[in-house]
């Protein structure tokens, strides 16, 4: 009998899309037979998925377009979330989390925030489970093989159908690709042409007069709370932190007729932000 390996670094393409991270992970528990945690209350089994320990409150993102088949709160898994892939036939799932931030029926698209972190159900700690399984399910038997092993499962490869770069320019500019090196970073891991994408999302922002401005620079010494405010509405929803990233600079999508400076930010998509803060060059 081989037993699930403990305390071990992978490279897992599931993690790296749902946490938006780079791995390697280092994984408390890895996917195979285990014996009985008895301060977690399991027996001796099958655990049909991966766990990583992690903050309480640490975002989790969709990995792949899907729907929300089913958000449960039961004794193993606690708060947990299943989005399904029809073109993919897969499900992912997510366990032990601490809030769920999507609904049953509800489509999300790859990167979507849908859950908080958590330590609920039977858990000895702040963790991830992680799993995926062949197909579409609601529940976990963790008897039923079509749970597989997430280390070393390809996702990208057998990914729906690439979106046109104009798609995805679209996209950038909605907020869902974030900004800077990131989301270099990210549209290259999804297999796309990053350079080709910014030309389009420039040839946007410079459809205005030519002599519009090109970038906000928010320096670190602004600190770590610039407000940023609703482009739809003028409310604020939320800060952001230059200090903790040594400076932000992003694209600027145009300047309101009150002076705002109108960015895209990873968290909070299409914000204003006040003219007294940063440098527009
Ligand atoms: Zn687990």
């Amino acid at each position: 009998m081989e037993y699930a390996k403990e305390n071990f670094s992978a490279s897992i393409e599931m993690l790296d899309l749902c946490l938006k991270t780079n791995g390697p992970h280092v994984l408390s528990c890895g996917y195979g037979y285990r014996k009985a945690i008895a301060s977690a209350g399991t027996s001796d089994g099958m655990h049909p998925g991966i766990d990583k320990a992690l903050s309480v409150g640490t975002k989790i993102y969709a990995p792949f377009d899907g729907e929300i088949t089913a958000t449960r709160n039961q004794p193993s898994y606690g708060l947990d979330v299943f989005v399904y892939n029809a073109s993919l036939g897969l499900t992912f799932f997510a366990g032990h989390l601490s809030q769920q931030l999507v609904k049953v029926g509800q489509k999300v698209s790859k990167g979507d925030l849908i859950a908080y972190s958590g330590n609920t159900g039977m858990s000895t700690g702040p963790h991830i489970h992680a799993g995926l399984y062949k197909g579409r399910t609601t529940s976990v038997d963790r008897n039923d093989s079509k749970w597989v092993d997430p280390v070393g499962y390809v996702l990208t490869s057998t990914a729906s159908a690439k979106k046109s770069n104009d798609e995805v320019a679209k996209e950038v500019w909605d907020g869902k690709w974030g900004n800077g090196a990131d989301r270099v970073q990210r549209l290259t891991a999804a297999g796309y042409d990053a350079n080709a994408i910014q030309a389009i999302v420039n040839k946007g922002v410079t459809s205005t007069p030519t002599s519009a401005p090109k970038t906000l620079t928010l320096p670190a010494s602004l600190g770590s709370a610039v407000p940023v405010y609703s482009y739809a509405d003028g409310k604020k929803v939320g800060t952001i932190n230059p200090k903790k990233f040594g400076g932000l600079t992003y694209d600027l999508v145009t300047i309101t007729g009150n002076g705002d400076r109108v960015i895209v930010t990873r968290d909070y998509g299409k914000v204003r932000v006040n003219p007294k803060y940063g440098t527009v060059k």
